[in-house]
């Protein structure tokens, strides 16, 4: 798959635009590619159609600001069945088409629009674990989604012939209404409510779905969910939203995903943080611990005279980054642990260390101050 544009350039505005500046710029690029100015041209059609993809994104404040913080990935999920085609956009921007300048510009009927209903889309939370996140998964999750009725096609009729003309439209599935304006009379067509613009009614209608074209069913899915995704981020599935009554394409599904906090382990973008406690007689002597890791556990050796506060890395024991080729470390937190309760006998053997010259705090240059190790770590 071809790198994806920024949404911005595509429409060639600023990611500070206003939604009127964004329509503004879709317009404008929508009427200089549009299939009917650049008859069997392939270039003007993929950038009309990748025009009409930006906006969709752009124009809806929740996808936007998802875009804005994750990129392509947060609004597509990487999945690709998200693909356009001109058809698509037709139904799905008819805002924009419909009663415009533009449908005058095209003089193109609306009826064309309209057979290509969309069904609605559904949404789903996923729970994650960070295991999960780190390198990726597949999971199968039970939807319930309306699908097309098996019995009639999804048309909703019993049979071929149980239709009829639409008798509000004649079967034209368009009404042409006549409007005042302070500019005159001007015809206004619109899709027949009636019919839907499909011209003709049902007459008779199928028994299994009650005319609807649609039947409840319960569908195991299986996700793909890319390594390195973060919690509120939302997948999309193409089509496998509901059908929409009588006949169109399916919605989508929208996964959004839920990170589960790991008692352990804490995630910082791609790092991990983790707090090691050890003892101070480990600390002073060395030792060698066993530590909990994404992927099972790692050995660490503590080197004698490890400091509270030292913090040691393991390379790529992190997260992978979301469509990228960095992954993170583990970062260990040493923790030196003081005794909270001490018997006789312990007091007595520290008691005798507590005068001792090796044991009186001397900390030199290396000895990092808390504030200089997080410059030198998170700068
Ligand atoms: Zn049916
Ligand atoms: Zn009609």
């Amino acid at each position: 798959m071809a790198a994806k544009r920024d949404y911005y350039d595509i429409l060639g505005v600023s990611r500070n635009a206003s939604a009127e500046e964004i329509k503004k710029a879709y317009r404008r690029t929508a009427i200089k590619y549009h299939p009917d100015k650049n008859p069997g041209d392939k270039e003007a059609e993929e950038k009309f159609k990748e025009a009409a993809e930006a906006y969709e994104v752009l124009s809806d404040p929740e996808k936007r600001a998802r875009y804005d913080r994750f990129g392509h990935q947060g609004v597509n999920g990487g999945f690709s069945g998200g693909g356009f085609n001109v058809e698509d956009i037709f139904s799905q921007f008819g805002d924009i088409l419909n009663n415009s300048p533009f449908e005058d510009f095209f003089g193109r009927s609306s009826g064309r629009r309209t057979t290509r209903r969309k069904g609605t889309n559904l949404r789903i939370k996923l729970k994650l674990t960070l295991q999960e996140i780190a390198n990726g998964t597949e999971k199968k999750v039970k939807v319930r989604r309306q699908v097309a009725c098996k019995s009639c096609n999804g048309t909703g009729a019993k049979n071929a012939n149980s239709f009829v003309n639409c008798t509000t439209c004649n079967g034209s599935g368009q009404v042409r209404q006549v409007v005042h304006t302070m500019l005159g009379q001007m015809i206004s067509t619109s899709t027949c409510p009636a019919c839907n613009g499909e011209g003709k009614i049902i007459s008779e209608r199928c028994s299994s779905c009650g005319g609807d074209g649609t039947v409840s069913e319960e569908e195991v899915i299986s996700i793909k969910i890319p390594a390195g995704v973060e919690d509120g981020m939302q997948l999309q599935m193409s089509g496998k939203g509901n059908f929409p009554p009588r006949g169109g394409v399916p919605g989508d599904l929208l996964v959004v995903v839920e990170e589960e906090e790991d008692p352990v382990l804490k995630r910082e973008g791609i790092n991990i943080h983790y707090d090691l406690h050890v003892s101070f007689v480990d600390a002073a002597l060395g030792t060698s611990v066993e530590v909990p890791t994404i992927d099972g556990k790692a050995k660490i050796d503590i080197a004698p005279g490890t400091q509270s506060g030292k913090i040691l890395r393991l390379r790529g024991k992190g997260i992978k980054e979301l469509n990228g080729y960095t992954t993170g470390d583990q970062l260990v937190h040493i923790n030196i642990w003081t005794p909270k309760n001490l018997t006789r006998e312990e007091r007595a053997l520290l008691e005798k260390l507590r005068d001792s010259p090796n044991f009186k705090p001397n900390p030199d240059k290396a000895e990092k101050s808390f504030f200089e190790r997080m410059k030198e770590y998170f700068q």
